[in-house]
């Protein structure tokens, strides 16, 4: 027997590359491409570096009151973490303990197994339909807890309010964990369900829709007796999950509604073009309500294209995985970086196409 027997061995996730390269253009974390609300760098500048002297808030008073306004809710009800992944993974930690399978799709956010495998929490996949959709009868088997984003990532596609309720209708005994990382970009929110189902948590995160993935922040929102559970584990675990700094900032985007609906309406426009012009080019993609469309071209393979893009310093992400390795996940950009993505595109698959 020697030390390595006896450590905890897990495959982590693989996050997307972050290069900083000149004149790229990074499609390839889902991250906004304008800049947070200008309340934000005032924020910033506002911060007195003498106040990190001492410990945050652990409750985040003032980002969770600020959240809890925004979306009409008791502060009680509102959790806070390093970001979403923070929040999910207390949240598998928490609400995952039953010892039965959870379950999520097996086309989904390839962090979930990954947090399984960690806390040693069973889970079984349930697959897509052919057009990439949610079958609400796979998730009506005995199980210890059900997860899914919506919208699906990477696929970008919304599943109906219908679909979630006959889901968390059908699991009163488990919890039902909606990932809505990518709602405000034209999808419907499950919170108007937490009024009628216990058993719901909804995870959100300012890193897209907000525009600030390196402040990492992340919230839950269910009812009160759910997210005190939540804070019991997260207490147990780390007391300042969440730096003075972004809480500050939190609170200050939150409170700007008009430059958060300007910015997000700006993404969905701009990717609706992207799809008129995906359309043009022969690709093929679910029909997308996040800030990324998951395209397949019939005549290029997607790792073929995916380096050619590199080469040509775009980002964009490809996974070498069952069912999607001839996809690749696209974020949207500014009109700008589109346009060269697609005088890239134009010229590569012509060219391909033609032989
Ligand atoms: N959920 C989904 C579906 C995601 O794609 C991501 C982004 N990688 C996250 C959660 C986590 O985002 P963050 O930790 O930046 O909030």
């Amino acid at each position: 027997m020697n030390w390595e027997e006896n450590v905890r061995k897990v495959i982590p996730y693989t996050a997307g590359e972050q290069p900083n390269k000149p004149g790229m253009i990074k499609l390839n974390t889902n991250e906004c491409p304008y800049p947070p609300a200008p309340g934000v760098a005032g924020a910033i500048q506002a911060l007195q570096s003498e106040a990190f002297r001492l410990y945050p808030d652990p409750d985040a008073s003032e980002l969770t009151q600020a959240l809890a306004d925004y979306y009409k809710v008791k502060p009680g009800q509102v959790f806070v973490g390093v970001g979403s992944d923070d929040v999910l993974a207390m949240a598998f930690m928490t609400f995952f303990h039953s010892g039965k399978p959870i379950l999520f799709p097996d086309v989904t956010y390839s962090f979930y197994d990954v947090w399984a495998r960690l806390f040693e929490i069973p889970y079984q996949t349930c697959p897509l339909d052919e057009n990439w959709h949610i079958r609400a009868k796979d998730y009506k088997v005995p199980n210890g807890g059900v997860i899914f984003p919506n919208p699906n990532a990477p696929t970008g596609l919304e599943e109906s309010q219908e679909t979630i309720e006959e889901i968390i209708k059908a699991n009163p005994d488990v919890v039902v964990i909606v990932d809505e990382a990518y709602v405000d970009f034209g999808a419907e929110s499950s919170l108007p369900l937490l009024d009628k189902y216990e058993n719901l948590l909804v995870v959100q995160t300012f890193s897209k829709s907000r525009a600030m993935a390196g402040m990492r922040i992340g919230f839950a929102i269910g009812n009160e007796k759910l997210i005190q559970y939540l804070k019991d584990v997260k207490f147990s675990f780390n007391s300042y999950t969440m730096n003075y700094p972004s809480q500050k900032v939190g609170t200050a985007a939150v409170r700007e509604e008009k430059y958060f609906q300007d910015t997000v309406q700006r993404i969905m426009d701009t990717r609706e073009r992207t799809k008129e012009r995906l359309r043009q080019l022969d690709f093929r993609f679910p029909d997308s309500k996040a800030n990324f469309i998951f395209a397949s071209h019939d005549k290029v393979p997607a790792s073929q294209l995916f380096h050619a893009l590199r080469e040509a310093n775009i980002y964009v992400r490809y996974w070498d995985k069952p069912r999607i390795h001839n996809h690749l996940r696209i974020t949207i950009g500014t009109e700008e970086e589109m346009d060269r993505l697609f005088e890239f595109l134009e010229k590569y698959v012509r060219s391909v196409e033609n032989g």
